[in-house]
């Protein structure tokens, strides 16, 4: 297999795992110029574009050569772990217990320092998971909206996602997009990171005067940032 030419078909990928040892998928792209290697966010499995009609073999050269950059790559990555009975999670710096509870109906509840879920246990991370997104929903969109009049801008649109690596993002159309994770995290986190990404709609760069924006909008900037790269890791965990 390693001495066989295959020239790569458009938008064909496949898995080279038996030459390499590395599960890897390649990508033939029409827009890539060079070789270029990525660990894709949402399967966590590496990616390896190649130009169109690239040489297979001089690609499984290439991959052989970054074999330690994409094992270090890997072992970045945390592990993952589901919502289960018995963990205790904040939200919005509300600590809670997460319980299970099958016998009662009420979808998912905050009571008593639970987080009580009913119904069946295999639907119990998806539950949890899905009542975190719509607080973080509904949170995040208030205070975006009045931080942003601080500065007496307008946000376009608040939008939650599923993102792995980021935690939010601001757009040229003033669309702010925040991990739904972050509500988990103390409030002067999230309070940090709403203050970074609506002080991006007045400064969309890192420069100084950004910086002093997000200072301003923020309750405690350095402990949220801090906080952020000591401890994000974890909040990431949750699938
Ligand atoms: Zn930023």
């Amino acid at each position: 297999m390693m001495n066989m030419k295959i020239t790569l078909l458009t938008g064909r990928t496949f898995d080279i795992a038996k030459e390499t040892g590395i599960n890897l998928k390649v990508v033939e792209s029409a827009h890539a110029r060079k070789l270029s290697l990525r660990i894709d966010a949402k399967s966590l499995i590496p990616i390896l574009t190649v130009p169109r009609g690239y040489n297979y073999k001089k690609a499984l050269g290439f991959i052989q050569k970054q074999r330690s950059w994409i094992e270090e790559q890997l072992k970045k990555i945390p592990p993952r772990r589901e919502f289960a009975d018995g963990d205790k999670i904040a939200i919005n710096g509300t600590e809670l217990e997460i319980k299970h509870c099958p016998e009662l109906r009420c979808g998912v509840i905050i009571e008593d320092g639970f987080l009580k879920v009913s119904g069946e246990k295999t639907f119990l991370s998806r539950r949890v998971r899905d009542f975190i997104k719509e607080q973080a929903q509904k949170i995040l969109y208030e205070l975006s909206i009045e931080k942003a009049t601080q500065i007496g801008f307008k946000i376009n649109r608040v939008v939650i996602k599923d993102t792995k690596s980021r935690w939010g993002s601001c757009s040229t159309l003033h669309n702010i997009n925040y991990n739904w994770r972050i509500i988990m995290a103390p409030t002067n986190v999230i309070d940090y990171l709403v203050a970074h990404e609506v002080a991006h709609l007045k400064h969309p760069n890192h420069s100084e005067q950004f910086w002093q924006c997000a200072r301003n909008l923020a309750a405690d900037m350095d402990f949220g940032r801090k906080w952020l790269k000591e401890n994000g890791r974890r909040l990431s965990e949750y699938i």
